[in-house]
């Protein structure tokens, strides 16, 4: 049985189809999930049993934009915390066991209840928190390639794109992301997502996100959101975001 078998064969025993789930999902992208597929590009490819990647730099390399200790308590506490509470529900449900964690993500819908919370919080607290490490880099970087023609496009230029996308993390209330996402055509769009929703969850691709829990700034900005995310791009790594961006098209 390959992946995608298994996948029919759980939603099929909890008495939901696919299809089904596509029609009765209530999802602001008008109702549109992630295709299996797609939703289980990077950070969606992921599978049981989940483990903590190491930083792909050292944590102090990103200051004075985002402190050491803060890196350090994020990525070894926070994001473990969410690897932990995820493993503890996918040992003890056989069938998630067959799934990426994309899939997962992507169709939350057809989940049982129980289950669903806890993938919903814990499996996409690692999904972007997996996915914003990468996005990170010490090393000099810029805009390039076809994502930079699309943003140029879409929203005129790149401090025009920086400005427009500060506006929507800056204004996610309480905690969750700011995202550039991507539609399967290339197109697009800024959102936010409170707590730890992914794009997936509406149908959308992650290209760039940005964590505004106060457990990602507070340490060194305070109350100062709009400062973190000022310096968030001088540590952005756009290489992974061009990345991000390809791999769906
Ligand atoms: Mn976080």
């Amino acid at each position: 049985m390959n992946r995608r078998q298994a996948l029919r064969t759980f939603m099929g025993g909890i008495g939901l189809t696919f299809v089904a789930t596509k029609f009765t999902s209530c999802a602001p992208n008008g109702g549109a999930i992630a295709d299996p597929e797609l939703a289980s590009k990077g950070s969606g490819e992921l599978t049981y049993p989940f483990d903590l990647a190491d930083l792909p730099y050292d944590a102090g390399s990103l200051e004075p934009d985002i402190d050491q200790r803060t890196m350090e308590i994020h990525h070894g506490r926070h994001h473990q915390a969410y690897i932990d509470n995820l493993n503890d529900v996918v040992e003890e449900n056989p069938d998630l066991q067959e799934m990426t964690l994309g899939e997962m993500l992507a169709n939350l819908d057809t989940l049982p209840s129980d289950v669903r919370t806890i993938v919903r919080n814990h499996g996409g607290g690692h999904y972007n928190h997996d996915l914003f490490w990468k996005l990170l880099t010490p090393d000099d970087s810029e805009p390039h390639g076809e994502l930079e023609s699309a943003i140029n496009q879409q929203f005129g230029s790149i401090d025009d794109f920086k400005s427009e996308f500060n506006d929507t993390a800056g204004g996610v209330f309480g905690s969750g992301w700011g995202w550039l996402v991507t539609d399967a055509q290339g197109n697009l769009e800024l959102i936010q997502t409170p707590n730890q929703d992914t794009p997936l969850a509406e149908g959308l691709y992650p290209v760039i996100g940005v964590d505004v829990w106060e457990h990602a700034y507070y340490l060194n900005y305070r109350n100062r959101r709009g400062e973190y995310l000022e310096n968030f791009w001088n540590v952005l790594n756009w290489d992974q975001a061009e990345e991000n961006y390809t791999m769906y098209l």
